[in-house]
């Protein structure tokens, strides 16, 4: 049986009679392995990080060295091997964890702002962080975040200093990774779940526009388009 021949029977797929004879044989080692989104089978994969060294072969002796190749990442599901930059694409799993990360810095970007002020902005915060896939967040654990960013007292809704930069410095490592990631539909989404909990208590204030528009940038989306976006929300009743 063909199997039995081990870890050379991928060497011989394809190959000429001729070439079990003389050709080139490619003999892997694994010096890796860890979990990626597979591009060919399009899932969240094991994967085995794979160096190969050449031999030119007569008659099934190893003659001399055709250099090294690799190294590849080897998906264990369909075998297929990939240029090692497959693995900086995230799996899904860790896309939904970048995106739910996402959703909760634009909800706490936009309640310091606020300064968490009105009871309405707090549910909306509460309820866009619960659906995006932290269904236990309370609003306590909100605002101890909020209190952790600096303390409320800071978000007053002047738009500027300490506070409001380090808002802009969290909102930013939280969606800059992940927009590269997400087609323009997903990042428009992130920015109208920030616009929602704006509106809450009313028409946008600066301060609120200068976040989202924080926003807008660290997402990647055109200023114009962000514009757009945020005069569409405010006229669609929540
Ligand atoms: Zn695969």
């Amino acid at each position: 049986m063909r199997r039995s021949h081990g870890s050379r029977r991928g060497d011989r797929r394809g190959q000429s009679p001729d070439a079990r004879v003389a050709g080139t044989r490619t003999s892997w080692r694994t010096t890796g392995d860890g979990e990626f989104f597979c591009p060919a089978c399009g899932g969240d994969r094991n994967y085995r990080r794979r160096e190969g060294q050449r031999r030119y072969v007569l008659l099934g002796l190893p003659l001399m060295s055709r250099g090294r190749t690799g190294p590849v990442l080897e998906c264990a599901a369909c075998r297929g091997h990939f240029a090692t930059d497959a693995q900086h694409h995230p799996t899904s799993r860790r896309l939904s964890a970048m995106l739910r990360d996402g959703v909760h810095a634009v909800a706490l970007a936009v309640l310091a702002i606020d300064g968490a002020a009105s009871a309405a902005t707090r549910q909306a915060a509460v309820d866009a962080v619960r659906g995006a896939g932290f269904p236990g967040c309370s609003e306590e654990q909100l605002l101890a975040l909020l209190a952790a960013f600096g303390g409320c007292d800071g978000f007053d809704g002047a738009g500027g200093g300490e506070p409001a930069a380090a808002v802009g410095i969290e909102l930013h490592e939280a969606l800059a990774p992940l927009a590269p990631h997400l087609a323009r539909q997903g990042r428009e989404g992130l920015l109208l779940a920030g616009a929602r909990i704006a509106l809450a208590d009313g028409p946008y204030q600066e301060a609120e526009r200068d976040v989202l528009g924080a926003a807008g940038v660290a997402l990647n989306l055109p200023a114009a388009d962000v514009g757009r976006l945020l005069t569409e929300a405010a006229r669609t009743p929540s």
